[in-house]
């Protein structure tokens, strides 16, 4: 095909590992008024179609005209997109150096990406027309499905949902012919239900205590344009009373809120407030619905009628017909960075969302990240504060427990178990944290010092006993026990160290009659086992409440008036450079679970480092006291968010492949940007991993453009001479290795 060189073409983003976009010539029959950036088009890749996603329509084209051939068919009506989230997703790919097509395909739900159509199939549900409403029941003597169904139409509030008809009828089936024959007889009709769910009741606001009613004006007042809220307020200070209170200002101006939490997890209570205080269509977006679940929510909100969008870090990129503001609670929390694929940061998207749409953004924490304390201190995030608790609770009391030369019972020491004595006495509940799941993190010869290894990664098995396995956690490896040392023959293996299940057991020892419970990721594997959990902890029944980082996240424990940490020194002693952040934020998440209630709550930390200037620090003058240490501490060493990182990964089947193709990467770049320091490559901090051997390579800059410079030269070269050997990833301001 020949076309002159005025011609215009579409320039396509298609999902292929490509820093680029495509060219196209315009569909045949579409005018190129129509052809809004947005809209999903189907385009010839290769000997096959694929479902693309247009950016602009270009002037000239990047290739040859004469190799262009036309896209097959446009796909909506109107863009899904609007102009703004196509510079959004633009933007990521270009910050996260993704490639662009495979970031346009993320920012959609999988029925959309494989081009159906983008009609919602809104929940239905049943309700009585005017007829049916003045029917006289005994008319339907003689069916009595009809007629219950019709009493529960009769009594119910709101159009009653589809999916529970079967609760109306002797079966599902009796009851949907019941349903279907009150709508021929014109005395039932079948509408959308707005969200899928019956409205809860409305509950009144809160009266705001005064620094509430502060961060809801200053919030306020920036409705319609950009900036930037840090609402810091330890757990119980009332930040979800201001979300909750600004949302239904936004809403009342007719505009949408999106709203993100780090987990899955804690997408239910924010929910149920939620809808217990904003009378709008609120839907979930998150990896535990179905698809068709996914794409209604999605297109919901995309079209406008959902006004309150609750989700975790993918709901970042879901199109809002009438922005009004983004919520991020738990800012902190290091589940907004995606940790595979496209590494993108929720958090730091949702900000350049706002910035981009004009919208505030309230970001929320008790232990506000480093990075977002730094920018409060430029000026770029306003900061807002929740001082004392809301309602009656007070501030925990945090104690040191020194373990060094103690008798420890599975990791308890004697001053831990008096203290939980006397809470339970006193008819306290105790909250135990420990970090680490499983029986024993090891199993050792006595006889020998063998220690049972994956055989995949530079890592020791996991003893879980109660199964009577051998686990790997960072592969699928799984083993039974050995009966005897593989390596001497002797009987005598032994547990080594302490894990969640081996505490669990010393505890049900040591307390038979009281209730205990464990919450980590080996005793919540069923779908709602921790809702379980968390329902006998709040009716009392549990009253030692054990579990890992999952503890640490949301959830209210009203009557946990004692707090015990076992081993608060793991995590100041690491290679790490954010663990001392990571474990302070934990520990002050986890003592305010404590004293909720009427209560004070006491908070014991053990450890052997008492002295621990960092721990010293955070206990003395509390979280921002250490971060203003810790920020020192980064300052001095160039480190984030003083300096910018990007870490280079590579993978192989052999260590020195990898280690190769990042010294090739290093050579190739090095002394051509003063403005980047390198450091590797080196092993990974556990180098072998599922059979597999990797190895890093660290960028740091002090400024942001050089780094990224650096690395899209290094990309370029990627791109004409493709690695074929090696698997290699680019995570932008990693936040784990
Ligand atoms: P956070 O989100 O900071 O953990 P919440 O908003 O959940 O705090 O508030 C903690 C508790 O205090 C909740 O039970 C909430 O209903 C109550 N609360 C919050 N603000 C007020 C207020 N102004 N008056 C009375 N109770 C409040
Ligand atoms: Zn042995
Ligand atoms: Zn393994």
């Amino acid at each position: 095909m020949t076309i002159s060189r005025t011609e215009k073409v579409v320039r396509v983003a298609v999902p292929i590992p490509a820093y680029r976009c495509f060219d196209y010539l315009p569909p045949s029959g579409v005018g190129l008024s129509d052809l809004l950036p947005g809209l999903r088009l189907r385009v010839p890749f290769g000997n096959r179609t694929r479902v693309g996603y247009l950016i602009a329509v270009a002037e000239t084209p990047e290739c040859d005209v004469a190799r262009l051939r036309p896209a097959e068919a446009v796909l909506d009506d109107k863009p899904l997109l609007s102009e703004t989230d196509v510079k959004l997703l633009q933007w990521a790919a270009r910050y996260y150096h993704h490639p662009l097509g495979e970031v346009f395909q993320l920012a959609f739900p999988v029925h959309l990406r494989e081009g159906r159509s983008a009609e919602v199939t809104r929940p239905q549900g049943l309700t009585l027309t005017p007829a049916g409403a003045a029917l006289d029941p005994p008319v339907l003597k003689r069916a009595p499905a009809q007629r219950m169904l019709l009493e529960t139409l009769r009594g119910a509030e709101y159009p009653f949902p589809a999916s529970r008809l079967a609760e109306t009828g002797s079966s599902a089936r009796a009851a949907q012919d019941a349903a279907r024959r009150l709508v021929e007889r014109g005395w039932a009709e079948w509408v959308d239900l707005p969200d899928g769910r019956i409205p809860a009741a409305i509950r009144p606001p809160l009266p705001l205590n005064v620094a509430q009613r502060a961060a809801v004006d200053a919030v306020s007042a920036h409705l319609g344009r950009y900036g930037a809220f840090l609402l810091e307020g330890v757990t119980g200070s009332g930040k979800t009373e201001v979300y909750l209170e600004v949302i239904r200002r936004v809403v009342a101006r007719g505009e949408q809120a999106l709203v993100l939490v780090p987990e899955i997890s804690l997408t239910p209570q924010l929910e149920q407030r939620l809808r217990e205080r904003i009378e709008a269509p609120l839907a979930v977006f998150h990896s535990g619905l179905n698809e068709t679940e996914r794409t209604a929510a999605w297109l919901g909100f995309q079209q406008g009628d959902i006004r309150v969008l609750l989700g975790t870090r993918s709901a970042v990129f879901v199109p809002m017909r009438r922005p009004g503001i983004i919520i991020l609670d738990e800012e902190h929390d290091r589940s907004f960075k995606q940790q595979e694929g496209f590494r993108f940061s929720a958090r730091d998207v949702a900000v350049m969302r706002a910035r981009m749409a004009d919208i505030p953004l309230v970001a929320g924490s008790a232990t506000p990240s480093l990075e977002s304390i730094r920018n409060v201190q430029r000026g770029r995030y306003v900061r807002l504060s929740l001082p004392a608790r809301a309602g009656v609770a007070v501030e925990p009391r945090y104690r040191l427990l020194d373990i060094r030369s103690r008798r420890l019972q599975e990791g308890l020491s004697e001053a831990l178990i008096a203290a939980i004595r006397e809470t339970l006495a006193e008819g306290g509940q105790v909250l135990l944290f420990l970090n680490r799941r499983g029986f024993a993190p090891a199993l050792i010869c006595h006889g020998c010092g063998w220690v049972a290894q994956c055989r995949r990664c530079d890592a020791n098995l996991v003893l879980h006993a109660r199964e009577a396995r051998l686990r790997c956690h960072h592969c699928a490896a799984e083993h039974g026990l050995p009966p005897r040392c593989p390596s001497c023959g002797q009987e005598d293996l032994r547990p080594l160290g302490i894990g969640t299940e081996r505490v669990d057991q010393a505890l049900q020892r040591l307390f038979p009659e009281i209730g205990v419970a464990r919450i980590d990721r080996d005793s919540t594997r069923g779908r709602h086992s921790l809702a379980r959990i968390l329902e006998r902890v709040h009716q009392g029944e549990v009253r030692i409440l054990l579990g890992t980082q999952m503890l640490a996240k949301g959830h209210h424990f009203p009557g946990v008036t004692l707090v015990g940490i076992l081993d608060v020194d793991a995590g100041f002693y690491s290679t790490d450079f954010r663990a001392a952040e990571h474990t302070a934020q934990l520990i002050v998440q986890v003592a305010g679970r404590a004293g909720r209630g009427e209560k004070p709550g006491t908070v014991l930390l053990q450890t052997r480092h008492p002295d621990h200037p960092l721990l010293q620090r955070l206990l003395r003058d509390g979280y921002p006291g250490f971060a203003a240490a810790e920020l020192a501490e980064r300052e001095a060493a160039c480190l984030p968010p003083f300096g910018y990182q990007a870490l280079w990964r590579a993978e192989s089947k052999d260590l020195g492949r990898a280690m190769d193709f990042l010294a090739r990467l290093r050579e190739e770049a090095e002394g051509k940007n003063g403005a980047v320091h390198w450091l590797g490559p080196a092993p990974a901090p556990m180098p072998r991993q599922a059979g597999r051997y990797r190895a890093q390579l660290w960028l740091k800059s002090a400024r942001r453009e050089a780094l990224h410079a650096s690395l899209t030269d290094a990309l370029a070269r990627l791109q004409e001479t493709p690695e074929r050997r090696v698997r290699w990833s680019l995570d932008v301001d990693p936040v784990d290795f």
